[in-house]
């Protein structure tokens, strides 16, 4: 007998800012592809619920998605007025993952910087819509919107003054995504060495997400068990492509906007191992992300992060951690270890200065 839906556990998705650039292409991905997470004779069902504050976008991204042959289930959420929460609460329903591409794109000559002060206010309010809607002892949260050093922490510390954020721990759920940086340091190093076509070489990227504060660690690039041999002049120029590769697409898209294709690749492939593991198919999940090392009241939030903190002093920064279903088990500290001498004097240092002043532009934001 099949089951019928209502037999079934849904988990539940929320995209916030939807109808966008990114929200369309990685809604696209989760409605093609999430099914197949699902073990044979599964007893759970997956749902999308996708809001935006564009009316005719998201109900039109939504009816055409829709059309898809796969199990994935969509709902569309719009406000019917500035003041209007309920469709926000309707999208947040036992939702179990939040992910969150809402805000504007930069335009050629911006900085993510410079996005800050319209994009703040936006995770503004969805997180007090998400302190009210969601159950902060559970729920998982990735930002998207830029700029992910400072408004990550925006929204942490504005969760974190909601009564209903007391003892929920919530500071070891809400991650900044940082995943692009990766992809990119990944595909530059093929394009520049031609190297590994049937592989795609993993190169750690650590700090922020803007600019010098990304710090690809070409260092640990390896081949066949032995380190690529890089000279300086072209690891110098990998690691600039990494940090100022979004501008080229900015560029390229003269106007319309910011990388949206594969930022949301990127963000799929994040997005799958937290469904994974909220399905119970994976007891813990390994990658990198933009945390905060801290909780509300001071206390580190997972083994590893003190250490982490002795190193660098700054109290958000991505970097490879374990994530089990009640949040950052571990912080891998120990890369940072692994280091060479330009990555630890040169790259370090300049990360280290502008990311601080990113963090507390966010924190300073939060009355
Ligand atoms: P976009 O303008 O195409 O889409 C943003 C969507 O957010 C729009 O549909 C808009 O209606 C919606 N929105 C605005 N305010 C909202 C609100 N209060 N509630 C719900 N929805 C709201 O932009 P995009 O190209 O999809 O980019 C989205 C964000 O992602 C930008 O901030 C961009 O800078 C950022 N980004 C991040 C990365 C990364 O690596 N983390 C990479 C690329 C872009």
């Amino acid at each position: 007998m099949p089951h019928s839906l209502t037999d079934k556990q849904v988990l539940k998705i929320a995209v916030l800012g939807a109808a966008g650039g990114i929200g369309q292409s990685f809604s696209m991905l989760l409605k093609t592809q999430l099914h197949t997470l699902l073990l044979p004779h599964s007893d759970k069902h997956l749902h999308v619920a996708m809001y935006d504050i564009n009316k005719d976008a998201i109900v039109g991204t939504v009816a055409d998605l829709s059309h898809i042959d796969t199990p994935v289930t969509l709902s569309h959420h719009f406000p019917a007025s500035r003041d209007d929460l309920s469709a926000l609460k309707e999208c947040l329903a036992d939702a179990a993952l939040i992910v969150i591409p809402a805000g504007v794109p930069r335009k050629p000559g911006m900085t993510r910087d410079d996005l800050f002060a319209i994009n703040a206010k936006i995770l503004l309010q969805l997180s007090d819509g998400i302190a009210s809607f969601c159950d902060l002892s559970k729920i998982f949260v990735l930002v998207i919107s830029n700029p992910v050093n400072s408004l990550v922490p925006v929204m942490i510390k504005r969760l974190s003054q909601h009564a209903s954020s007391k003892g929920s721990l919530i500071e070891r759920r809400v991650f900044g995504l940082t995943q692009l940086d990766m992809v990119r340091a990944s595909t530059f190093i093929q394009q520049l060495t031609g190297f590994a076509s049937n592989a795609t070489p993993y190169i750690p990227v650590v700090g922020g997400h803007s600019g010098d504060t990304i710090i690809p660690m070409f260092s640990q690039v390896m081949f066949k068990d032995e380190r690529l041999p890089l000279d300086m002049e072209q690891r110098k120029s990998l690691i600039h492509r990494v940090q100022y590769g979004g501008d080229e697409i900015v560029k390229a898209k003269n106007g319309a906007g910011s990388a949206t294709l594969s930022m949301a690749y990127a963000a799929f492939k994040i997005t799958r191992k937290f469904v994974d593991l909220l399905l119970g198919n994976a007891t813990s999940l390994q990658d990198t992300l933009y945390i905060s090392l801290k909780d509300a009241s001071g206390n580190y939030i997972a083994p590893g992060a003190q250490e982490l903190m002795a190193l660098i002093n700054v109290s958000y920064f991505s970097i490879p951690v374990t994530v089990s279903t009640k949040g950052v088990t571990h912080v891998d500290s120990e890369i940072l270890n692994r280091m060479d001498d330009y990555e630890r004097n040169t790259l370090l240092p300049v990360c280290l200065k502008n990311l601080q002043g990113n963090i507390e532009t966010g924190l300073n934001f939060v009355n």
